[in-house]
């Protein structure tokens, strides 16, 4: 029998942003599991609007939000013979995100997530964040305004997960070093003239994890573990440079705190997306959940090597990035969500969405940043910026 995540005699209400895709699907996978427990108060999603009705049809939300406006009707109709509220567009993604709830998923996608998932922060509850692009894109806006409201970040990000389990903030001072592990994606072993000619399904296979189409081409660049790097400095009380990455195959370790007394503490499981959800949703409780559990000896060998940094120049790209500051992550960010969309599109190849990257890095000028809107505006001219390279090339 599985335990209940819920020891603290009350049911958590739970707004899931996000809900038809990997993250959100493994969120409703779940709590399926645990009726009573948790109570759904809004839904989100963006195109799957049958997906969408299904999910609402079965967890009785209060509010579900389809983020493509011209899908409204579809919404709409589909839920007419049932009490649930129905939105679109913008502002009713931000109206979710501020319903009354315990905690709130943010599992959008891309920059798309940032007003929804600031919005959840206001309200200074408890949000689990999967989506990284958010503190990529807005790190000091975020995190001050959790400072502020007073809300409770879980990082649901795996390698964040993990350091958040074993990372000591009462003796922050203490920590020499973090370890992000990263499996190196479907092409650790490709040589570069073969990367040249990867297909998007190709690249999209990845040897470990199952999911969405972004976050799976970035893990066969790397960018992805580039993007990791600064979510965790943005996370965790360290400098840039007390960060490292390194290649772990199996992804079993999901990521290491290194301690100056010697001790290096670490966090493992299968590559399962649940068990990072599952701490999230219970925390500061666990839960039990019915993922295959860990066999170390069925496993054998753990391995570990450097990142070839030629191979994935994304990783060091987003290290300077990181250390410049001002604009230049939001134009990394921008650039390489349209350079992954134009990539699996066919419109380009798998190493010129790097060259595209560093093209628009190069090319884009941004000055003062002091808003959200100075955020907005800058990842729009990124965007402009970056179509235009792609257009020319
Ligand atoms: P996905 O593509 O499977 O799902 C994205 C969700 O966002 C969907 O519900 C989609 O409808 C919604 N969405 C997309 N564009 C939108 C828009 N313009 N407006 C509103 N909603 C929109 O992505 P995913 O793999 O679930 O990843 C979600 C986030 O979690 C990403 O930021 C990713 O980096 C992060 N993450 C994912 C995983 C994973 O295992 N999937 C692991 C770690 C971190
Ligand atoms: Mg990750």
């Amino acid at each position: 029998m599985i335990k209940s995540p819920n020891n603290i005699g009350f049911t958590k209400r739970l707004t899931v942003l996000g809900s038809t895709g990997s993250i959100g699907k493994n969120t409703l996978d779940l709590i399926r599991q645990f009726p009573g427990d948790f109570e759904v108060v809004a839904l989100t999603g963006n195109k799957n609007v049958k997906l969408l009705i299904k999910q609402a049809r079965e967890f009785l939300p209060k509010l579900v939000v389809i983020a493509d406006t011209a899908l409204y009707e579809e919404l709409k109709e589909g839920l007419a013979d049932t009490d649930i509220l129905v939105g679109s567009g913008h502002s009713s993604l931000k109206d979710a995100a501020e319903l009354n709830s315990d905690i709130v998923m943010a599992g959008i996608v891309g920059i798309a997530g940032l007003a929804p998932t600031l919005a959840a922060i206001k309200r200074g509850g408890i949000v689990a964040l999967a989506n990284k692009e958010c503190l990529v894109c807005a790190g000091q806006l975020f995190t001050d305004e959790v400072s502020t409201s007073g809300a409770t970040l879980i990082p649901v990000d795996s390698e964040h997960n993990a350091i958040f389990q074993v990372f000591d903030f009462e003796q922050n001072s203490l920590v020499e070093s973090l370890t992000l592990t990263a499996s190196g994606g479907p092409f650790l072993n490709t040589s570069l003239s073969d990367m040249a000619s990867v297909t998007p399904n190709q690249a999209k296979t990845h040897p470990n994890w199952k999911m969405g189409a972004k976050i799976s081409i970035d893990s066969a660049t790397m960018m992805n573990k580039g993007l990791e790097l600064i979510e965790a400095y943005y996370l965790f009380p360290v400098e840039e440079n007390q960060i490292n990455i390194i290649i772990h195959p199996q992804s079993v370790i999901h990521s290491l705190v290194n301690y100056k007394d010697g001790s290096v503490l670490a966090q493992l499981g299968n590559p399962d997306m649940r068990t990072p959800i599952s701490y999230a949703l219970a925390w500061p409780e666990r839960m039990e959940t019915s993922i295959n559990k860990l066999d170390l000896a069925k496993i054998g060998n753990l391995t570990f090597q450097a990142p070839d940094y030629e191979k994935f120049p994304a990783i060091n790209i987003s290290r300077s990035c990181l250390k410049g500051g001002g604009a230049l992550p939001i134009i990394l960010n921008a650039a390489n969500e349209i350079a992954v969309d134009a990539f699996l599109k066919k419109r380009i190849g798998f190493l010129d969405i790097i060259k595209v990257v560093e093209e628009a890095l190069s090319k884009t000028h941004y000055g003062n940043l002091s808003a959200i809107e100075d955020i907005y505006s800058c990842d729009k001219e990124s965007r402009e910026k970056t179509s235009e390279i792609l257009s020319n090339l």
